[in-house]
């Protein structure tokens, strides 16, 4: 499978320190993650006050702020009340660190043929910095927040026009269209599936937020992108409800989380590329 790909983004020869400075990068960019998905919905400033420990109140110290590091140090207690802190913590770090380093490894297709390498970089990071607060949201608490969702799409549209639109006015614009336009689809054809499920069963099947992440989907990966994504989130999405209903984690009708499919999804086109799902999915990669 391998053979798909093209090349990677990566501008300069990949070496074990550049991997490593990335996914200590991408550790602390978690670290900041984990304050916005626990704030945000409790309506909390994500600057201030500074990184305190939930249980006792008490800030916390530099050290103790260092991802990955201080939560295994401290054998995931805090060092003042030694209450547990959550393992969920830890593992937003690693799985930030790991997506940063995928990034450097990608393959997007979304922007045109010839983006600049440097800012596609910045782009996946961004994207993938973004979709983790929204994934952690919704598993909590079956919610994606709206000004997340909201600014994600405006922030999509900017990147795209600064990435296509320096590969020449027509390609650029052209590009940039289909990306708006896919925003659009996303949003309309989430909602239209949402009301016509709503009315076939008689109970709301999907939630509007996930109508809002599609748009969001359509702003960064383009009409070919967002449906390639959205299968992989059904393809995805209906085996974990499977597996859940036969180990009987998940009960019959009960609601579960699709904006977490959905970001997979789109982490999955970006860093893999539309060539690699199109040819996974029986068509043609010359297409
Ligand atoms: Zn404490």
């Amino acid at each position: 499978m391998a053979a798909l790909l093209p090349p990677p983004i990566t501008p300069v020869e990949l070496t074990g320190l550049a991997t490593l400075v990335v996914a200590v990068s991408g550790a602390c960019v978690g670290s900041f993650l984990n304050v916005v998905a626990w704030r945000l919905p409790r309506e909390e400033s994500l600057v201030l006050p500074g990184s305190h420990c939930p249980r006792c109140g008490t800030p916390l110290a530099w050290f103790e702020n260092l991802p990955i590091i201080a939560w295994l140090a401290l054998r995931g207690r805090c060092r003042h009340c030694h209450q547990p802190v959550a393992v969920r913590y830890l593992l937003v770090e690693l799985l930030t660190a790991g997506l940063w380093v995928a990034v450097l490894l990608s393959h997007p297709s979304a922007m045109g043929a010839s983006p600049a390498r440097l800012p596609l970089l910045l782009a996946g990071w961004l994207l993938v910095s973004w979709l983790l607060p929204l994934v952690l949201i919704d598993l909590e608490s079956l919610w994606l927040p709206e000004p997340l969702c909201r600014y994600g799409l405006l922030l999509g549209v900017v990147v795209t026009a600064l990435l296509v639109l320096p590969q020449g006015a027509a390609t650029g614009k052209a590009l940039l269209l289909s990306h708006l336009i896919a925003a659009a689809a996303g949003l309309l054809g989430f909602e239209g599936l949402s009301a016509l499920a709503e009315k076939l069963m008689g109970r709301p099947a999907l939630g509007l937020g996930d109508a809002k992440l599609a748009a969001l989907m359509g702003a960064w990966l383009g009409p070919v992108g967002l449906l390639l994504a959205v299968a992989v989130a059904v393809f995805a999405g209906a085996l974990a409800g499977g597996i859940g209903r036969l180990s009987g984690r998940l009960k019959r009708h009960q609601p579960f989380a699709f904006g977490p499919f959905l970001a997979l999804g789109a982490v999955a086109v970006w860093v893999l590329g539309e060539p690699f799902w199109l040819t996974l999915a029986g068509f043609s990669a010359a297409n």
